[in-house]
């Protein structure tokens, strides 16, 4: 077994002259550029709000510049009133499987890497990832998860397929009906155009890989020596490959605080304009971990400092407004406190969450120490999240349906950039929500979760030009068949 062998020649043909798209001194002039006008950030948001491609880096450092609380209020409203319009009140949960802590890299800021001779290393097999989904899908009620692997042989693009048709094919009877992943999302190592067609077949969600860094030369500080991952472009580069695969639904990120989370904002923002440039497509979603402690590495305590909790709001604002039709995800890395300041501008989070190799099916429920790649801020259960978020107006979506149906690449992004895919989101928000309430809810959590729904169709019914009578037909009957048991109805 071997590890993917960086091939320099796999990117050649996306370079500009030699360079790739990562202009590192035009991102630089444009984070040194004066604080802009009042006039200039509203016409900015303006754009923003009109839901098309991705805003320049210019614009998006311009916003970053804002000092002013009034407009940095505004631009606060702006990303919250982004969010609605393309993804109304609904918030989606998810929860990482984590299976494998082999890894052949060296991130300086990672618990995983192949120097940290204190981690234990481990790989779960296929029953041990059943007994995983069967805990997530059974006991706690996700229907999606992002299925996390190190970069090792032993944990190629045939053990990720394999695991995914494993946790698809798992089936748990609930209280009233049934439990099941339907949704698989993979963040793995950067792999070859070949591996990348086994984890199609192998039914992948959205292909996921952070580039960690985009400063070039903090990412060659970070990860030194002859591992896969010290090619920068090798990374940059891996959803181009993604796409010759055939993987349409991809999702970028970055580490925010291993440097300048300015500059990662930009690197975020360019990314996503080349991948709509060269693809029609832009990425699916975006996630902006903050740097936490992880075993074996002394490196987080002093990157903590790197952005503050007031940083972070506006690095999210200015993604949510910069790629204004991408998904954006919040993690539990961050503390309860701080997501409630961004939700509103989110369209994801994870719950429940454990970092642990074989975490759920093992210790759910116990407070051991777990094998882990970074430390959590948020520990609540998937029911306290949801009970939460309900009690502010978000309405949970387990929906997947859209994938499913065909609704991903450039048809998921017109239907974004049209508002019309709310449409069916809301529909479908309804539906799985009522799956997950009779399932798995609290009675606390069930109590919060009916009074929005019954808003949530209240207004169904009232907005006639969006859902026409023989839609709310449809819906009622759906309704009825899922409170009798029935599941995974959809539009
Ligand atoms: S960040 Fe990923 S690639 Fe780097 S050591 Fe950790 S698991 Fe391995």
């Amino acid at each position: 077994m071997q590890t993917t062998t960086v091939n320099a020649d796999s990117y050649a043909s996306y370079l500009n002259g030699g360079l790739d798209f990562i202009d590192d001194a035009a991102l630089r002039r444009a984070l040194a550029a004066p604080a802009p006008s009042p006039e200039r950030v509203r016409e900015i948001l303006a754009r923003s709000l009109e839901v098309s491609e991705a805003l320049p880096p210019e614009d998006a450092a311009a916003l970053m510049a804002v000092e002013d609380p009034g407009l940095l209020e505004d631009i606060f409203e702006a990303a919250r009133a982004v969010k609605r319009k393309v993804y109304d009140n609904r918030v989606v949960t998810f929860a990482p499987l984590y299976a494998s802590n082999l890894c052949v890299n060296n991130c300086l800021y990672c618990g995983f890497r192949a120097g940290n001779d204190g981690a234990v290393r481990r790989k779960l097999t296929l029953p041990e990832i059943k007994a995983e989904a069967e805990v997530l899908a059974g006991t706690i009620g996700h229907k999606r998860i992002v299925f996390v692997t190190g970069e090792h042989p032993a944990t190629g693009a045939q053990y990720i397929a394999d695991a995914m048709r494993e946790i698809y094919a798992v089936k748990v009877k609930t209280r009233r009906g049934f439990g099941q992943i339907r949704r698989v999302n993979v963040n793995a190592a950067p792999m070859n155009v070949e591996d990348l067609r086994i984890l199609k077949a192998g039914g992948i969600g959205t292909y996921q890989v952070f580039q960690e860094t985009y400063d070039r030369a903090l990412y060659a500080k970070l990860h030194q020596g002859t591992t896969p991952k010290t090619d920068f472009r090798w990374r940059l580069y891996v959803m181009h490959r993604a796409f010759e695969a055939g993987i349409d639904d991809v999702a970028i990120g970055a580490l925010f605080g291993l440097g300048n989370w300015k500059f990662e904002v930009l690197g975020l923002v360019s990314h996503a304009r080349e991948l709509e440039a060269r693809f029609g497509i832009g990425p699916h979603t975006i996630s902006f971990p903050r740097m936490e402690a992880a075993d074996g590495t002394d490196l987080p305590a002093q990157s903590l400092k790197n952005v503050s909790d007031a940083d972070f709001k506006k690095l999210v604002a200015v993604l949510r407004l910069s790629v204004p039709y991408a998904g954006i995800i919040v993690t539990a890395r961050e503390r309860p406190e701080t997501i409630r300041e961004v939700i509103g501008m989110c369209t994801q989070r994870d719950a429940s969450t454990r970092i642990g190799i074989g975490a759920y099916s093992e210790r759910y429920g116990k407070q051991e120490a777990e094998r882990q790649q970074f430390m959590l801020g948020d520990t609540r259960s998937l029911d306290e999240v949801i009970g939460e978020l309900a009690g502010l107006g978000h309405i949970t979506s387990f929906c997947t349906s859209g994938y499913r149906c065909g609704r991903t690449g450039d048809h998921i992004m017109k239907l974004l950039k049209s508002g019309h895919e709310s449409r069916f989101c809301k529909l479908n928000a309804v539906l799985t929500f009522r799956e997950w309430l009779d399932d798995f809810a609290s009675d606390a959590t069930r109590a919060k979760g009916e009074a929005l729904i019954k808003k949530e169709i209240a207004e169904i019914r009232a907005r006639e030009k969006d859902f026409p009578p023989e839609t709310v037909k449809l819906l009622d009957a759906y309704y009825a068949r899922i409170e009798a048991g029935e599941r995974d109805l959809c539009f």
